[in-house]
């Protein structure tokens, strides 16, 4: 098998990339992982983990740095690459980079996650970096005793808000129902804070600032009253877009969304290509069921390259 020849190669290397990593090392099946950033994806985007078995309370970079050394022990290689497109070619799947590299691989594992879906709003973009922050973890710290606003009524809007109590004076909380997807205890915990202010049945109309951010115009949804309350920064937690756009034409389905689909064996409609974690069709989106996705997609891949080098050995 030349250099860039694998028997498995993972195209993103966060929670459930680390996880198939981990599974097709033990397998003893030659594998790569891609990744473009850091190995940890959205771990390092993360503030606390209190929700994985056995990991009480942890930062989401202290977990990351464990996942990679663990899945390290077992041999798969990782490498930085951009992946831009995957292409099957006979019984082959096809790796570009926009470095320029080229794999080869008898199965790939598609887990590349998304990014941060934006509110879309006048200022959002211009602000970016200047009060605007979709990382918590990574941006809390400027704002201490500050005014911040978190938007959004998901679990990752209550859990950042949270946390970024421990640095502003004051977390405003606003979203556009009066209810949450959010699970009732990361709620009563971002209440117990006591430094936050639910405005509900609201949504964001413009982010305000000169250089950096100094309000937000929000509009009430039943009465239509607009009213502009005073914040240094902004955190938008309002979900994210899968990266799956990485496909030669007619390779994986998605969903409305953009969510690769799969079957039970996480492989998408193309057999030897599976997709595992945030990126694929799914109920919910945690660190849990990305791995557990991902040893299902590595156990399996593991057995469609074992199937195909038999194929190939009596051909
Ligand atoms: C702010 C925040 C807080 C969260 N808190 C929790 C929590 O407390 N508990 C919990 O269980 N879950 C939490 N989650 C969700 C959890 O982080 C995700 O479910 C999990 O990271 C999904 O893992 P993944 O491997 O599928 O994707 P990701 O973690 O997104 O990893 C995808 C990786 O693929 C790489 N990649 C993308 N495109 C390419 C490409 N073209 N080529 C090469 N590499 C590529 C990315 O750089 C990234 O490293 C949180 C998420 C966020 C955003």
């Amino acid at each position: 098998m030349s250099d860039n020849n694998y028997e498995i190669a993972i195209v993103g290397g966060g929670p459930a990339g680390i996880t198939a990593a981990l599974y097709a090392g033990r397998s003893r099946v030659k594998t790569i992982v891609l990744e473009r950033g850091a190995v940890g994806g959205q771990l390092w985007n993360t503030a606390d983990i209190d929700d994985y078995p056995g990991l009480s309370m942890q930062t989401g970079p202290e977990v990351a740095q464990k996942f990679e050394e663990h899945a390290k022990k077992f041999g798969a290689e990782f490498e930085f690459g951009t992946v831009s497109k995957i292409s099957k070619q006979g019984d082959e799947f096809v790796i570009e980079t926009d470095e320029g590299e080229e794999y080869r691989a008898l199965s790939v594992i598609v887990t590349v996650g998304g990014e941060a879906r934006k509110l879309g709003v006048p200022g959002e973009q211009e602000l970016a970096g200047a009060g605007v922050s979709y990382c918590a973890v990574c941006d809390g710290a400027f704002f201490q005793d500050k005014t911040i606003a978190v938007v959004g009524g998901g679990d990752s809007a209550l859990e950042e808000g949270a946390f970024l109590t421990r640095y502003g004076s004051k977390v405003y909380l606003v979203h556009r129902r009066d209810e949450f997807r959010a699970s009732p205890v990361l709620v009563e915990h971002f209440d117990a804070t006591g430094k936050t202010e639910k405005i509900l049945n609201s949504v964001v109309e413009e982010i305000v600032g000169d250089g950096k951010v100094t309000g937000l115009r929000v509009k009430n949804n039943e009465t239509g009253e607009v009213s502009e309350i005073a914040v240094d920064a902004v955190f938008p937690f309002v979900g994210f877009t899968p990266h799956s756009d990485i496909f030669e034409d007619g390779l994986v389905e998605t969903d409305e969304g953009g969510h690769i689909l799969t079957d039970a064996k996480m492989e998408t409609k193309t057999p030897g290509l599976f997709a595992a974690g945030d990126v694929r069709s799914q109920y919910v989106r945690q660190i849990t069921n990305a791995v557990g996705d991902a040893t299902t997609a590595a156990l399996a891949a593991a057995a469609h390259v074992e199937a195909a080098k038999r194929t190939k050995a009596t051909a």
